[in-house]
């Protein structure tokens, strides 16, 4: 079991350009897979909710150099947990949070890192800016001065083919590239989170710099 995972890493890790982190998105994966991942060399763990990640946080308190990364929605009554707990937040979505995680950032003394998800589609199913949205409100977030805002997040919607999930990773790095034009002085778009187990080589060639893959890694967990 535990080589499998290690081949599955050393495989996927070598096709990956070096630049490019490779995130292990362990919802629903054991402690137990995870220190085999982390003996594998992974370091990056993300996980998409706050209760299944503070137990396993306790459990793996040994392994002190995991970076632990927040990719799910992120209602604003868990924003002290996720801040208090992750290093990383993929998953800013709206102005209102964004503007919750400054200010409890400042009462916790923390600098998160942060990417604000954004949807270049029209997708009832997720949350995050529309290009539109948050264009109009980079004013607000560069005042968020305790967040460390470092690039854009996306997922594509369901359903899509590769020339239109492409598509839309190319529009996610434009959006970047745009706002990187701009010159916030507390905005930084060094960083694309883009690509699951699906889609991460489509996210490669369009500019991630970091993939969030589970699936590949850890096998399909809805079995
Ligand atoms: C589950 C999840 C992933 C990983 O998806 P896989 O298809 O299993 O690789 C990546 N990003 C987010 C936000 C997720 O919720």
């Amino acid at each position: 079991m535990s080589s499998s995972i290690k081949e599955r890493i050393t495989t996927i890790r070598s096709s990956l350009p070096d630049s490019v982190r490779l995130i292990a998105v362990t919802k629903q994966v054991s402690c137990e897979v995870m220190r085999s991942a982390y003996a594998a060399g992974l370091r990056d763990f993300a996980e998409s909710r706050i209760q299944e990640a503070t137990s396993k946080q306790v459990e793996l308190q040994d392994l002190t150099d995991i970076t632990w990364h927040f990719i799910g929605h992120l209602q604003s009554n868990k924003a002290k947990k996720a801040l208090s707990q992750f290093s990383w937040i993929h998953s800013v979505d709206n102005l209102q949070l964004a503007q919750r995680l400054n200010q409890l950032a400042q009462e916790l003394k923390v600098s998160p890192q942060v990417c604000l998800q954004v949807k270049i589609l029209v997708d009832p199913n997720k949350s995050g800016w529309s290009a539109t949205q948050l264009l109009a409100d980079l004013p607000a977030l560069n005042q968020c001065e305790n967040l460390k805002i470092q690039g854009l997040m996306t997922i594509p919607p369901a359903g899509l083919d590769d020339a239109e999930i492409a598509r839309v990773f190319n529009r996610t790095r434009e959006l970047a590239q745009e706002i990187q034009r701009q010159n916030w002085s507390n905005i930084k778009m060094q960083h694309l989170s883009m690509g699951m187990s699906g889609d991460y080589k489509l996210a490669v060639q369009a500019g991630a710099t970091m993939v969030r893959l589970g699936t590949i890694l850890f096998g399909d967990r809805s079995v």
